[in-house]
C-alpha cells in the first residue's frame, strides 16, 4: 500500500508541474510594462490640503511619534490667528518601510500614502523629501474632510453644536 501512496504523491506533483507549464507567465517586463497598483497601495507619502486650500498638517508630531523607524521630523509654527503649521517637514524615504502608521495616526488626514512606488534614486540623499516635495495642491483621500470644521481654532460654537456632534451628557443625570 505504501507504494501506491508514493505513486499517487508522485503523480500529484507531476500534475501540478504540468498545470503550471501551460499557464500564462505572470512576469511583468518592468519598466517597459507597468502594473497599476490598487488605490490603497502604500507607497510615496504626500501632505494634503483641506477643501479650502489650507495645509492640513498642524505639526502635532503624532506621525513622527508613530513612525517605527523615526524617519519623520518637522518644526511646528503658528500663524497670527493661532493656526498651527509645519515650518519644515521632512521624511527620509531611505528609511521608510511604508507601513502606513503615520497616516493612521494623523488626526487631520494631512499625511497620506499614494500608489506612486517609483521613487528610487541613485543618490540616497535624494530620498530625503522636504515639505515642498511632499505638499500637494489637492485633498487626496477624503476630499471633503476639514479638520478645522470639527476642532481647533475653527470651532467657535458651544460643545454639542458642531456638525454631527451630540450634546454633552450631564453626568449628574447618570446618578442612581
Ligand atoms: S510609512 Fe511607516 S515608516 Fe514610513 S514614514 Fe510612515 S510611519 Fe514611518
Ligand atoms: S502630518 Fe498629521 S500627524 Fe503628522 S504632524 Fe501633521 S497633522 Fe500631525
Amino acid at each position: 500500500m505504501k507504494i501506491l501512496s508514493d505513486i499517487a504523491a508522485l503523480l500529484t506533483g507531476m500534475w501540478i508541474t504540468w498545470k503550471h507549464i501551460f499557464r500564462r507567465p505572470v512576469t511583468i517586463q518592468y519598466p517597459e510594462e507597468k502594473r497599476t497598483p490598487y488605490p490603497r497601495y502604500r507607497a510615496r507619502i504626500v501632505l494634503t490640503r483641506d477643501p479650502d486650500g489650507g495645509e492640513r498638517c498642524v505639526a502635532c508630531q503624532l506621525c513622527s511619534a508613530a513612525c517605527p523607524v523615526d524617519c519623520i521630523s518637522m518644526q511646528p509654527g503658528e500663524e497670527a490667528d493661532g493656526r498651527r503649521y509645519a515650518e519644515w517637514f521632512r521624511i527620509n524615504f531611505a528609511r521608510c518601510i511604508f507601513c502606513g502608521l503615520c497616516a493612521e495616526a494623523c488626526p487631520t488626514l494631512a499625511i497620506q500614502m499614494t500608489p506612486d512606488f517609483e521613487i528610487c534614486k541613485r543618490d540616497i540623499m535624494d530620498l530625503v523629501y522636504e515639505k515642498e516635495d511632499l505638499l500637494i495642491d489637492g485633498c487626496g483621500k477624503s476630499p471633503e474632510y476639514n479638520f478645522y470644521r470639527h476642532a481647533g481654532i475653527g470651532v467657535t460654537q458651544q460643545r454639542g453644536e458642531g456638525i454631527e456632534e451630540k450634546r454633552p451628557v450631564d453626568v449628574r443625570s447618570l446618578l442612581p
